[in-house]
């Protein structure tokens, strides 16, 4: 665990890092987050990361109290403070200290903290032989009720869903939204490969915009394939060749089973390892 917390401007020890009971992302979820890598000591898609995060803030019409070049600063800081080369970086802002009621005018001054901790992935097993997943039945949130592309603390439909994927004996879980298309995982994108053309959700399925998946679409057009964000069904999931996740922390997991079902021939796809390597590379430029 990294012992320093970048809290408000200043770098404290871990146990100093606290906010209020009072806080509104503690009593409400009312507030936004990233989550971010560093790889050899820089940090990856800095600029994606800070955007995003003033775009979520912007969308619940949070106003970060710093610029976004300061912001970027302060990731950079506290990585260096924290002297882990490969990290996993969560910067957080808070509605800040309110009163009871819901009414954010009411809470004055954000709190704004970065954590720099050492990276967790799934087990190195599940990159060579690839998840199993299964669809959840908890929906993903409707976009005009919480939009996912909003990286918002309240994480309570990703974690039912969650929930459900732990309880059949799985780490992650296909979430569908209202119109019932494929959405995204609780915490991943997903894509499929179809007869070598690479298939992923719109954003307007109602989805976080990973930039992992940006990197990987990108990556994919780089290596002369299609590909096309379409809304998908169960039905074509079951029929892809292959299946993978992307995410922050995850990269690209491969998926050999859904909802008990083989995908392709049971096995992480070439499609998906070509992706995979591409991607690595592009972690260590
Ligand atoms: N979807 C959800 C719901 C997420 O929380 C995340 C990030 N953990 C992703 C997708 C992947 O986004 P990114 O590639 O930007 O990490």
């Amino acid at each position: 665990m990294g012992s320093k917390v970048w809290l408000n401007g200043e770098l404290v020890d871990r146990a100093d890092a606290k906010v209020s009971v009072f806080d509104h992302g503690v009593l409400y979820g009312d507030g936004v987050f990233e989550g971010i890598r560093s790889y050899d000591g820089k940090v990856f898609r800095l600029e994606a990361h800070v955007r995003r995060l003033f775009d979520s803030a912007r969308g619940i019409r949070l106003a970060i109290p710093m610029t976004q070049d300061a912001m970027a600063r302060a990731i950079v800081d506290t990585m260096e403070a924290n002297g882990l080369k490969d990290s996993y970086i969560r910067a957080v802002v808070t509605r800040g200290e309110g009163t009871l009621g819901l009414d954010p005018n009411r809470c004055p001054s954000p709190n704004v903290f970065i954590i720099c901790d050492k990276i967790t992935l799934y087990p190195q097993e599940l990159y060579e032989n690839g998840l199993e997943v299964v669809t959840a039945a908890t929906m993903r949130n409707h976009p005009n009720a919480v939009n996912p592309r909003l990286k918002s603390l309240n994480y309570l439909n990703n974690i039912l869903a969650k929930i459900e994927a732990i309880d059949a004996g799985t780490l992650e879980a296909v979430m569908l939204n209202h119109l019932g298309y494929v959405a995204e995982c609780t915490g991943d994108n997903l894509f499929i490969v179809r007869d070598a053309v690479v298939f992923t959700p719109p954003i307007s399925a109602g989805i976080l915009e990973g930039i992992t998946r940006d990197e990987i679409m990108a990556i994919a057009r780089e290596q002369g394939r299609t590909v096309r964000e379409e809304n998908l069904t169960r039905q074509d999931l079951y029929v892809a060749d292959e299946c993978f996740l992307t995410g922050t922390a995850a990269e690209v997991v491969p998926v050999v089973r859904i909802d008990k079902r083989p995908i392709g021939n049971g096995k992480p796809g070439p499609i998906t390892r070509q992706l995979a390597e591409a991607f690595q590379q592009r972690t260590r430029e």
